[in-house]
């Protein structure tokens, strides 16, 4: 039985999946929800190191060998070694090359094993959707995506996936220890649904899970399209710097925000929602979510390609327009450039409230991305402070049209390699 579980409790274990210097990042190992001093955070730690803060620690990069365990938790030799030895006994750790030495026998270094188990990952989009399976280690190990109707609902969307997923899966493969799945709009992560998409119809309130068991019995972890691509850049861009607005950009406009190194849900999860914002110029034009005058009637995809297909031209997606513009069609180039300056437009007051590094853009529409960031740079540098774009940076997205997977990837790692995931996957085996 596939089932649901929250990610609430993976928020901030970025640090997983990828190398990152000791000094970049925060030790987030007993104390994840409340901050605590260096010394506070010594004592408790001492006490309670679990093998799942240990698997943490080496899969961050932060330890490498039993003496960092030892010297970063201040557990005992003995406690060590028993949790290690837990550990490999579960298959989820293994020993890598012997380390380099100063004299004497080298340290054997301790590993995640990549390829105890793996993760798969599910992007739903309004007219395609992209699967594919990744190692432990965030490494891809096979993709593809299908089309379907536009805006077709999940009775016919997720048998298709279902059977892409298996298709990948193959007959002998290690096991699935969780499913990364993204949809547009807002979704409620702990009860495995949408709840307020406009863009793909009758999904709200339909239990995603079921439609997943037979493909495997691992826990789904679901996120938002923006949230997703947000998360994706904890193994691009955010693997060093901790603060940053990511924009997707694409049928429609949303935004995930890191902030202090943590994804920004809001109350209801809708954070970064910015593409409802009422905008002046647009008062009165219909929305695709019922309201008027919304930044998407004037700036997202599904506008652009309206606004060409009453002009007589013949397109369906926003993908058509982006390729028009990168094959150099003036007004398609004028469309992009304009919705990146709408966009920007209230991307300087996030800017301006949340002052991050960079500014990383995604989604169909970035793909043209010079064309699209001049317009994002037009406004923002217009409109923010001089102040908070002293050090700004607007960057493409580091996974480009993979970036969905690759974050819905990274969604289900860190829920199922999270230290109470492991621990608790300990004291069942
Ligand atoms: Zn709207």
């Amino acid at each position: 039985m596939t089932t649901v579980v929250p990610n609430g409790a993976s928020q901030n274990t970025y640090l997983g999946l990828f190398p990152i210097k000791v000094s970049e990042v925060r030790v987030h190992v007993m104390t994840e929800e409340r901050p605590t001093g260096p010394s506070e955070r010594r004592e408790s730690t001492r006490e309670t190191a679990s093998a799942g803060d240990l698997l943490a620690l080496l899969r961050s990069g932060q330890a490498a060998t039993r003496a960092d365990l030892r010297r970063l938790t201040g557990l005992s030799r003995t406690a060590v070694v028993s949790r290690v030895n837990a550990l490999a006994d579960s298959g989820l750790l293994r020993h890598g090359e012997d380390l380099a030495s100063t004299g004497g026998r080298p340290p054997a270094s301790l590993e995640l094993d990549t390829g105890a188990g793996t993760v798969l990952s599910l992007a739903v989009g309004r007219s395609r959707s992209q699967v594919a399976v990744f190692d432990l280690g965030g490494t891809q190990l096979a993709a593809s995506e299908v089309d379907h109707e536009i805006g077709a609902g999940p009775d016919e969307v997720m048998p298709i996936v279902a059977g892409q997923l298996r298709r990948l899966l193959g007959d002998e493969t290690p096991p699935v220890l969780g499913i990364g799945m993204s949809l547009p709009g807002v979704v409620d992560p702990v009860r495995g649904m949408s709840v307020d998409s406009p863009v793909i119809g009758g999904w709200d309130g339909v239990p995603l899970a079921p439609y997943l068991a037979e493909v495997a019995d691992a826990p789904l972890f679901l996120a938002n399209d923006a949230n997703a691509l947000a998360r994706s850049e904890f193994l691009g861009h955010a693997a060093h710097t901790h603060d940053l607005l990511v924009v997707k950009a694409s049928t429609g406009l949303g935004m995930g925000v890191v902030a202090g190194g943590r994804l920004v849900h809001g109350v209801l999860g809708g954070a970064g929602d910015l593409g409802h914002t009422k905008v002046p110029e647009a008062d009165g034009r219909p929305c695709r979510c019922g309201d008027t005058g919304c930044l998407e009637t004037l700036a997202a995809g599904w506008s652009l390609v309206a606004r060409l297909q009453e002009d007589g031209r013949t397109l369906e997606h926003v993908r058509d327009l982006v390729a028009l513009a990168l094959a150099g069609d003036p007004e398609a180039k004028q469309l992009l450039r304009e919705s990146g300056r709408r966009l920007g437009e209230l991307l300087a007051v996030a800017i301006n409230l949340l002052n991050p590094r960079a500014v990383v853009l995604g989604g169909d529409m970035a793909a043209a991305y010079d064309v699209y960031a001049a317009g994002v740079r037009e406004a923002v540098y217009a409109r923010a402070s001089a102040f908070a774009t002293r050090e700004l940076q607007i960057l493409p997205s580091t996974y480009g049209d993979r970036a969905g997977l690759v974050g819905c990837a990274a969604l289900a790692l860190d829920g199922v390699l999270s230290p109470s995931a492991v621990d608790a996957r300990l004291a069942r085996s």
